[in-house]
């Protein structure tokens, strides 16, 4: 999954896994200079320098 910041163009690569029968993602690599924040629709990344979230592509 590819993460871009709108608000500083900040991107990395987050690399996800999706366990078998499961509902929940997991997060193997963690994107440099994002975090992952936890909702109930699942992990969504925020840039750390702005605070704000960050748009994800499926790679
Ligand atoms: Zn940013």
């Amino acid at each position: 999954m590819h993460l871009r910041c709108a608000n500083c163009a900040l991107t990395s690569v987050a690399i996800l896994s999706q366990p078998k029968g499961g509902e929940s993602v997991f997060v193997e690599t963690l994107p440099t200079g994002f975090r992952s924040v936890v909702t109930k629709y699942g992990d969504t990344f925020y840039c750390e320098a702005c605070n704000r979230p960050a748009s994800g592509t499926v790679a």
